[in-house]
């Protein structure tokens, strides 16, 4: 099957050829045909499958008949993260080269008043978080009655995040004649029910079983310790393996991922970090550091980085084993995508073992425990003895940021910053009726676990200063996009 199969436009081919595909995606195969038809579609394809061009593409063809109104989008794209927003929002820019389609992004984290103006111009695609959506249509600014095109994208992830009820009341703001689109990983019992009250007689496309994890992915738990500074040595020794090329190292809480870059970077390494307590344009710009390869290690929350397409990871690291199967298949997806192979680690303490039991029942598949030899030598040194530095110019950039980081000896070094909010991930507007729990800290039994699980404030670490050890070889290559 070629794209030149689908009914898509010459130019649309043309862009498709540039862009480097020679095929379609299972998912693009049998959606896009049928989206041109203008069916309503429930596409059911695990993460990375390339769901994104199989409504990006025939939208562009449809929208390019037809001019827009002003305030009146001509179709709308949910997304369930500023982040995966500003993706689609990519790809649109990325396949409609050669179409002159206009787009907003509505999305929490950046000003409102250039988004509206936008919109006043009109706008045949608008691309929006449901939370910025529902203020901007509160304020007038915004009329829904011209859209004719509606895509749920992610729809998993919304339900995750308790954005049912808002999506339900979008739909309703949207003209009844108009064409849905659905795109799930999985479809969890309120997605279908979500599908059954605003899709008219759907198409439903399901590639694969839901919640399978890709082939191309060799998955390996690593059996570590409970304490902190324990999974923080194995790791680094994790790190330092041939062919770590960069990774995504995930943490189940926003805190761990602040101390965990902290203390990489101490360390040595290149490291940034994205989570969702983070405004917007630096979360992109940490995002953008590491696409450009000007750091190799990104530590991330679950929410921020769901769904994040970036070429060429070599790594995923699940340095919390996630509490949610289904965040498993999410977090390994990051790797391995497009056709390539990937690696994945997941950390294991005792305390672990439901959830890995959990991840293995979902995937229908074994992991493979990875045996390592202990940590090396260089971990042992003895702590808080600093060392000669050498001179300022001989020492990688990364250290010298790194040492401004540093605490001061005499303060405890885990100290946390407060966290402002720590159930809400995204920062963005909730739902009323949302369940109490969301994003990356949704079960709701935290406190609880928390009481069973060690401490995390790492006090048994000692300082981690001191440290001006080459950088090694590995990290320094850099990500070709
Ligand atoms: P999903 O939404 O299913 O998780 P994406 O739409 O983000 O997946 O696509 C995953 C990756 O696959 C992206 O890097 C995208 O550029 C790539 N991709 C999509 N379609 C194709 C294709 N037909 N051939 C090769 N790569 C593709
Ligand atoms: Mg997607």
């Amino acid at each position: 099957m070629s794209f030149a199969d689908l009914g898509l436009s010459d130019e649309l081919l043309q862009t498709v050829t540039d862009a480097g595909y020679t095929e379609p995606t299972p998912i693009q195969a049998s959606a896009i045909p049928s989206v041109l038809m203008m069916r309503d579609i429930i596409g059911i394809a695990q993460t990375g499958t390339g769901k994104t061009a199989s409504f990006v593409l025939p939208m562009i063809d449809i929208l390019a008949q037809g001019r827009s109104r002003a305030r009146m989008p001509r179709s709308l794209i949910l997304e369930p993260t500023r982040e995966l927003a500003a993706q689609v929002a990519e790809n649109f820019e990325k396949y409609g080269a050669n179409h002159k389609l206009s787009m907003a992004l509505l999305i929490g984290g950046v000003s409102m008043g250039d988004q509206i103006k936008a919109l006043e111009k009109g706008v045949d695609v608008l691309i929006a978080t449901p939370g910025r959506l529902m203020d901007l249509f509160g304020r007038g600014n915004i009329l829904l009655t011209g859209c004719s095109m509606l895509v749920i994208d992610e729809a998993d992830r919304m339900l995750d995040m308790g954005f049912i009820p808002d999506i339900e009341e979008i739909c309703t703001k949207l003209p009844k004649q108009r064409q849905t689109l659905l795109f799930s990983a999985t479809m969890p019992p309120p997605i279908k029910k979500l599908a059954d009250k605003f899709l008219e007689n759907p198409k439903t496309i399901e590639v694969a079983r839901a919640a399978t994890t890709n082939a191309n992915i060799t998955q390996w738990v690593v059996p570590v310790a409970a304490q902190a500074s324990e999974k923080r040595k194995r790791l680094r020794q994790v790190l330092q393996q041939e062919g770590m090329r960069n990774a995504i190292i995930f943490c189940n809480r926003k805190t761990t991922v602040r101390e965990l870059n902290k203390s990489l970077k101490r360390h040595g390494f290149r490291s940034g970090e994205i989570h969702g307590d983070m405004e917007q344009p630096q979360r992109l710009a940490e995002l953008d550091l590491f696409k450009r390869g000007d750091v190799n290690i990104l530590v991330a929350s679950d929410v921020a980085a769901r769904g994040l397409d970036i070429k060429g990871v070599s790594h995923v690291i699940n340095f919390d084993a996630p509490w949610h199967p289904d965040d498993y298949v999410h977090r390994i997806g990051r790797t391995g995508r497009g056709g390539a192979t990937g690696i994945a680690f997941t950390f294991v303490t005792p305390d672990d073992a439901e959830n890995i039991a959990n991840i293995e029942k979902l995937t229908g598949q074994k992991i493979a425990p990875l045996d390592l030899p202990p940590a090396a030598e260089e971990e042992e040194r003895p702590k808080r003895v600093r060392r000669e530095r050498p001179a300022r110019e001989d020492r990688p950039r990364e250290d010298r940021s790194a040492r401004e980081e540093r605490p001061r000896e005499d303060r405890p070094v885990r100290e946390d910053r407060p966290v402002r909010d720590d159930r809400r991930e995204d920062g963005e507007r909730p739902a009323a009726e949302a369940p109490a729990y969301r994003g990356e800290d949704r079960r709701p039994p935290r406190d609880e676990r928390r009481d069973r699980r060690p401490r995390r404030d790492g006090r048994d670490e000692g300082p981690d200063d001191g440290w001006n050890g080459p950088i090694p070889e590995f990290l320094m290559v850099s990500l070709n996009r």
